[in-house]
Formats: structure tokens, C-alpha cells, sequence
């Protein structure tokens, strides 16, 4: 009976152990609970739980900040009323995943909120697991980027806008070299005009030569549309015109429109070129404007020069074809040398110094490399690569 009466002591006791472990227990995991919710709910990013079916199953305080719904409203619903109707396919997509044991980690998207506008979010989703393992559910963290989008929308415009102005001041820089470019083919024009006229006065019946004088002029003044064309392009932000065209052509062509003035200045110009080269994609306008100034500047470096020969090539390079202008010139200045591509690095007393830098940025645009060497036994190789694109 004693035995008894002790053991029911110890049962009592045991139970009564047992009772207040759990109490404490239960307090713990109430109080970790509340912990939780309390961070959950004071949250500024919006925590949304929902069912592996989509429907929505716990909503903090800041969700309804930035979606507008309330819990009581959204929670029992279906998560697609969040989805612009364009992103309906992505709940699938992110369902699939989550099955899969996969999670989602800061992908910019898009939801929307209940007065219908969309709001750009920041989304992260990791499964949610029952005690045994089982995803049973997803959580959904969104963070609301509106406001670092309109900061990033508003830098890069201010960038445009900065690339406008610096354009715009290089243009006024830019003047005179554009008066020299026009200058080419005006003088063309001019000179196929006085031609012209100078058949017409002495031979009015040779229709052939008079076609070809006038189609020659008007070639001409088709080139200088071109130019004031792509100067008004470059102003207006436009972007650079590119087709696939004959590299050895396009200089063939801008080697034509320069010898107006290699042959006032007594230069001896050869052109060669390897055979079936590859077209390339380029903006002919573009790189007519470097040869010509290629050759402008040689020309210049070689008045009053004993020997002045210009020496053209065109030729494969790796993956690239390559222009080699060589000129019997004095060789670059060292102080230019050392800052070949920088603006207003000139030693002309009229020189502006960008005809170099435009043509570098003109090359580099395209994808190609630009540099000079000496040439020998005296002068400078200007030379220059466009890259073949795969499939040519
Ligand atoms: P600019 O012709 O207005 O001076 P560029 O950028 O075309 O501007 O050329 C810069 C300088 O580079 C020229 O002033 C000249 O000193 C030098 N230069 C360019 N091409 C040659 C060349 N073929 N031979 C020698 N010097 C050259």
C-alpha cells in the first residue's frame, strides 16, 4: 500500500512535472510564434504565403501598403489577381519550380496592385515544408522598387541628355571639319560642272560625255546631301546606317571622290586590293569620312615633299579586313604621336586636331582597331580593321 501511496506520489508528481514542461513549451513556442509575426508584420517588404495551388494564405501589413488589398479581402483568394495579365505564365513557371525544391532570388517583376496600377518589385519565393519534409506552400518576398527605378530612369536620362550636349558641343566644334568634308565634293561638282560646260561650247554633240559629266555632278552633290544628312543624323541622336557592302569598293569609291585633290598636288596615288574579299557590314558614309581624311592628312604631310606617293591597300586580316594608307610624308610629329587619337591634337595652323579622333571613333563604333606606324625608308602607314562578322 505504501508502495502504492509512493508510486501515486511520484505519478502525481511526474504528471505534474510533465504539465508545466509543456506549459513552458507551449509559452516558448507562443512566444517564438509571436516573435515571428511581430517581425513579419513590422516588415517593410511585403510577405505573402500561399498554398502550392496558388491560393493566398497569409498576408502582412506592408503587403497592403503596396498591393492595396487588406488580409481579410486577398487571403482565401487566388494569387493571379496579382499578375498583370501579361505574367499570368509566370505563377506556372514559379509553381514548377518550387515544386522542384527550386526557389526564386531577386527577380525584377511586375504586380498589381487593387486600384490597378502595376508596381515594379524585387521578388524572392522559397517553398514552404511541412514537419515531415513535403513542400506544402510557397512565401513570397516582394520589395517595392518603384522608387529606385524612377532614380534609375532619371540618371539615365540625364546620361542622354549629357551625351546630347557633349554631341552638340563637338558639333560646334566640329564645324570646320565638316566645311572640309563638304568641301570635297563641292569642288568635285564644280570642276565636272566647268567641264561641262567647257563640252558644250566646243563639242554640244557628244550626248555620252555630257550624260557622264552631269551623272558625275549630280553624284556628287548626292555625296554632299549624304554627309549633311548623317551630320543632322549624329545631332538628332540618330544611330549610324550599316549594310553589308564591299569593303574595297566603298574605298575604291571614297579614293575617287579624294583624288580631286591627291592630283592638284602633283600625289602619285596607288590602290590594290587581295581578290574575293568577304562583305562586310558597314556604314559607307562613315568610312568614306576616314579614308578621305586618311588622305587629306597625307596629302597635307607630303606638300612640298620631293616624293609624294600614297600607296592604298586592302586586305585580309584574321578575322578582319584591313586598310593600310601609306604615305612618303615626314612622319608623325612626336608630340602628336604620343596623343595619336585625342581631340584638338593638331600642329596646321588651321587645324582643328579632331580629324583623327573622329575617324578612331568612327572605326571603334564599327568594332574595328585603328593605328600608324612609320613607313619605310620615310613616312607614316595609317592602318585599320573592320571585323567580319560569323556567316559572311
Ligand atoms: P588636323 O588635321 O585638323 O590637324 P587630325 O586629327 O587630322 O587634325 O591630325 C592631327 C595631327 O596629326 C595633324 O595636325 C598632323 O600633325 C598629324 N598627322 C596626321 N596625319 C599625318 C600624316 N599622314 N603624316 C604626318 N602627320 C600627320
Amino acid at each position: 500500500m505504501a508502495l502504492q501511496v509512493r508510486a501515486i506520489g511520484i505519478l502525481q508528481r511526474d504528471l505534474a512535472e510533465r504539465t508545466r514542461a509543456a506549459r513552458t513549451n507551449r509559452d516558448a513556442q507562443f512566444q517564438a510564434r509571436d516573435y515571428l509575426a511581430s517581425i513579419v508584420e513590422s516588415s517593410g517588404d511585403a510577405i505573402i504565403a500561399k498554398t502550392l495551388d496558388g491560393t493566398v494564405t497569409a498576408w502582412n501589413s506592408a503587403a497592403q501598403r503596396m498591393l492595396g488589398y487588406s488580409a481579410d479581402e486577398i487571403i482565401g483568394q487566388p494569387i493571379t489577381k496579382l499578375f498583370p495579365s501579361d505574367l499570368l505564365g509566370e505563377e506556372e513557371e514559379i509553381l514548377a519550380r518550387l515544386r522542384a525544391g527550386g526557389r526564386v532570388v531577386e527577380r525584377e517583376t511586375r504586380r498589381l496592385h487593387k486600384d490597378g496600377h502595376e508596381v515594379q518589385v524585387l521578388l524572392t519565393v522559397s517553398p514552404i515544408r511541412n514537419a515531415a519534409g513535403e513542400i506544402i506552400g510557397a512565401s513570397k518576398i516582394l520589395r517595392d522598387i518603384r522608387e529606385r527605378k524612377a532614380a534609375e530612369a532619371r540618371f539615365s536620362t540625364l546620361q542622354a541628355e549629357l551625351i546630347h550636349l557633349s554631341r552638340w558641343n563637338t558639333m560646334g566644334m566640329m564645324a570646320s571639319s565638316i566645311a572640309h568634308e563638304l568641301n570635297q565634293p563641292l569642288a568635285a561638282m564644280t570642276n565636272y560642272l566647268g567641264a561641262l560646260r567647257r563640252v558644250l561650247s566646243s563639242q554640244p554633240q557628244n550626248q555620252k560625255l555630257i550624260g557622264e559629266l552631269v551623272e558625275k555632278a549630280a553624284q556628287q552633290g548626292q555625296r554632299a546631301a549624304t554627309i549633311i544628312q548623317h551630320v543632322r543624323e549624329l545631332v538628332a541622336k540618330g544611330k549610324s546606317e550599316r549594310r553589308r557592302d564591299s569593303f574595297p569598293g566603298v574605298i575604291r569609291e571614297a579614293l575617287q571622290i579624294a583624288s580631286v585633290a591627291t592630283r592638284q598636288s602633283g600625289i602619285e596615288l596607288r590602290f590594290e586590293t587581295e581578290k574575293d574579299l568577304p562583305l562586310i557590314a558597314l556604314d559607307r558614309v562613315q568610312i568614306q569620312q576616314v579614308i578621305i581624311n586618311l588622305v587629306r592628312n597625307a596629302a597635307e604631310a607630303m606638300a612640298g615633299k620631293p616624293v609624294r606617293k600614297l600607296h592604298v591597300g586592302v586586305r585580309r586580316d584574321g578575322d578582319s579586313l584591313r586598310a593600310d594608307i601609306a604615305d612618303t610624308g615626314p612622319g608623325l610629329p612626336r608630340e602628336v604621336a604620343d596623343h595619336l587619337f585625342e581631340a584638338f591634337v593638331t600642329t596646321k595652323e588651321s587645324g582643328m586636331g579632331l580629324g583623327l579622333s573622329i575617324c578612331h571613333q568612327i572605326v571603334i563604333a564599327h568594332g574595328g582597331r585603328m593605328w600608324a606606324s612609320p613607313n619605310e625608308p620615310n613616312g607614316t602607314v595609317f592602318s585599320f580593321t573592320l571585323p567580319i562578322e560569323s556567316g559572311s
